[in-house]
C-alpha cells in the first residue's frame, strides 16, 4: 500500500521494520503538501528543511533502538499553536510576521515522543469561524470537491488529513472547529475534555471554551497522540492534575452493554434527511455490536448557540486586547499618537469576523448589558452543563449528527453570519459543558462524508476512543479517500 494511505500505527510499525526510512516518509509527505496547496490551500507554512534534518535524527534515533512512540512521525500543526522559532500566524494579519519564542505544551510534548512538525496549517482567523473562510490566508478547499468549505475553524488540518497530505493534525475546538472540519472532510477529529490538554501556547480565543486535539484518519491514531499530548501542565491554570490512561490499550474493550443516548435535539428539523439516515445507520452498527439505544432529551441545548454567541464574543474581546500594535504582532505606520496606533494597528490587523466578535463581546460585557446577555448566558450554560449530568446518569455516551448537512458552497453563508453560527448547532453544548467529543466518518451524502458525532462525561476520552475504534472496525468510512487523493 502507498504509505500515505496507511494511519500513523501502521507508519510507526513500518518505520520500525525499516520499511521505509522517516526521512522518505517525510519527503513523500512534504511532497504532497507542496504539491496540494495550490489547490487546496491547507497550509501556512511549509518547512521542509527542518521537517527533513528533523527526520534524519529520527532515522539516526530509530537506528540505534532509541526514540519515543512517535519518532519519525509526520504532522502538522494547526497556525495557532506556537512554535518556537517558526511563524504562527493564527490565520491573521495580525499575527502573519509573528515567530514564537517557544513551543507550545502540545508541540513540545509531540515533538519529545518524536513526532516531526511538517508543516503549520491554515484556519478561520483566530479561529472564528465554520467554514475556513475567514482566514487572512485565503479559504481552504474541501478535497471531496474543491467549491466547497471544508469546515472551520481547524480546516486546513481537516483538509490535509482528507486528502492524506499528512497522517495527523492538531487542532483546536472552541464550539466545533474539531469535529466539524472532520465531519466535513471524511476524517476522525476528537475535542478532550476542558482541562485534558494544556492550552499553553495555544493562542486564545475563548479561554474558558477552547480545547486542543487532533484530527487523524482513525481513532487507534488519535488515541496514540491524545496519549501523548493530554496531561497536566503547571503553566496552564486550567490544566487538571489527572493520570492519563494508556488511550491505547483501551482501544479495543468489549462494546457489549454500552447505553447510547440518542439526543432528542440533535434529531431536528435543521438535520438534513439523508444526513440522519447515514446516523442512524451507523446507530444500528453499535446495536449489532451489542450497544442500547435510548432517547434522551437535552431541554436547554437548543439555547446553546445564543449563550455561546455570548460567552465566546465576550472572552474574546478581552483576549484580544493584547494586540494592540505595541506587544506583538502587527503595527500601523508612523502612528500620529498612541490611539491613533491602537487603533489603525487593530483595524488594519483584524478582519471582519474577528471585528464583529469583538464588538459583540465589548457590547455584551458593558456596563449596562452584563446582566441581561453575559451572566444570562453563563446561567443558560449551567443549564445545559445540568442537562448533560442528567443524561449522563442515564447512559454512557450520547450520539449523533456532528452537523446538520455535509459540506456547502465557499460563499454561500458569508453574508450571513447568523446562518454560518447555526452550522455549530450540534458541536458547541460540549464545549459549554467542558465535555469530550469526538466525530467520525459514518457515510457519504452524494458523495461528500458526514459524521456520527460522540460526546462522553469528563474525562471519558478513552471510552469515545473505544466506541469510535469498534465503529471503524465494523466498518470502512474512515478509510475513504477522496479519488483525486487517493
Ligand atoms: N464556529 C465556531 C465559532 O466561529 C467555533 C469555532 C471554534 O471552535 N474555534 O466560534
Amino acid at each position: 500500500m502507498k504509505p500515505h494511505l496507511l494511519s500513523l500505527t501502521q507508519l510507526a510499525k513500518g518505520l520500525r521494520a525499516k520499511e521505509y526510512s522517516s526521512v522518505e516518509l517525510v519527503r513523500g509527505f512534504l511532497d504532497r503538501l507542496e504539491a496540494h496547496q495550490p489547490m487546496l490551500n491547507a497550509m501556512v507554512t511549509i518547512l521542509r528543511e527542518p521537517a527533513l534534518a528533523a527526520a534524519q535524527t529520527a532515522d539516526r534515533d530509530l537506528a540505534a533502538g532509541r526514540g519515543g512512540p512517535l519518532t519519525g512521525l509526520p504532522i502538522v500543526h494547526k497556525d495557532l499553536f506556537c512554535t518556537e522559532g517558526v511563524r504562527t500566524t493564527c490565520g491573521s494579519h495580525m499575527l502573519d510576521n509573528f515567530v514564537s519564542p517557544y513551543d507550545a505544551t502540545v508541540v513540545a510534548k509531540l515533538k519529545s515522543a518524536g513526532a516531526i512538525t511538517l508543516a503549520k496549517a491554515n484556519m478561520d482567523e483566530f479561529a472564528m469561524g465554520s467554514s475556513n473562510e475567514t482566514s487572512y490566508f485565503g479559504p481552504v478547499r474541501n478535497p471531496w470537491n474543491t467549491d466547497l468549505v471544508p469546515g472551520g475553524s481547524s480546516g486546513g488540518s481537516a483538509a490535509a488529513v482528507g486528502a492524506r497530505l499528512v497522517p495527523a493534525a492538531t487542532a483546536t475546538d472552541t464550539g466545533g472547529s474539531i469535529r466539524q472540519p472532520a465531519a466535513l472532510c471524511g476524517v476522525t477529529g476528537i475535542k478532550p475534555t476542558y482541562g485534558r490538554v494544556s492550552r499553553y501556547g495555544m493562542i486564545a480565543f475563548a479561554s474558558s471554551l477552547d480545547q486542543g486535539g487532533v484530527i487523524t484518519t482513525s481513532a487507534a491514531d488519535a488515541a496514540l497522540l491524545m496519549r501523548e499530548m493530554s496531561g497536566f501542565d503547571p503553566n496552564d491554570s486550567t490544566s487538571v492534575d489527572r493520570p492519563v490512561p494508556d488511550y491505547v490499550a483501551e482501544l479495543d474493550a468489549p462494546l457489549a452493554g454500552l447505553k447510547i443516548g440518542l439526543l432528542k435535539e440533535f434529531f431536528d428539523k435543521g438535520l438534513d434527511a439523508e444526513n440522519e439516515k447515514r446516523v442512524r445507520a451507523a446507530l444500528a452498527v453499535y446495536e449489532k455490536l451489542g450497544a442500547k439505544l435510548k432517547e434522551v432529551s437535552l431541554p436547554n441545548l437548543p439555547l446553546s448557540v445564543p449563550a455561546y454567541y455570548v460567552v465566546a464574543p465576550a472572552e474574546c474581546s478581552s483576549n484580544l486586547a493584547r494586540f494592540d500594535g505595541v506587544r506583538f504582532g502587527h503595527r500601523a505606520k508612523d502612528p500620529r499618537d498612541l490611539m491613533d496606533l491602537y487603533k489603525r494597528s487593530r483595524g488594519e490587523g483584524f478582519g471582519a469576523e474577528v471585528k464583529r466578535r469583538i464588538m459583540t463581546g465589548t457590547y455584551v460585557l458593558s456596563a449596562g448589558y452584563y446582566d441581561a446577555y453575559y451572566l444570562k448566558a453563563q446561567k443558560v450554560r449551567q443549564l445545559i452543563a445540568a442537562d448533560f449530568k442528567r443524561a449522563f446518569a442515564e447512559v454512557d455516551v450520547l450520539m449523533g449528527p456532528t452537523t446538520p448537512t455535509p459540506a456547502f458552497s465557499i460563499g454561500a453563508k458569508t453574508s450571513d453570519p447568523i446562518t454560518m453560527y447555526l452550522n455549530d448547532i450540534y458541536t458547541i453544548g460540549a464545549n459549554l459543558a467542558g465535555l469530550p467529543a469526538m466525530s467520525i466518518p459514518c457515510g457519504l451524502v452524494g458523495g461528500l462524508p458526514v459524521g456520527l458525532q460522540i460526546v462522553g462525561p469528563h474525562f471519558s476520552e478513552g471510552k469515545l476512543l473505544n466506541a469510535a475504534h469498534a465503529f471503524q472496525k465494523e466498518t470502512d468510512w474512515h478509510s475513504r479517500v477522496p479519488e483525486r487523493f487517493s
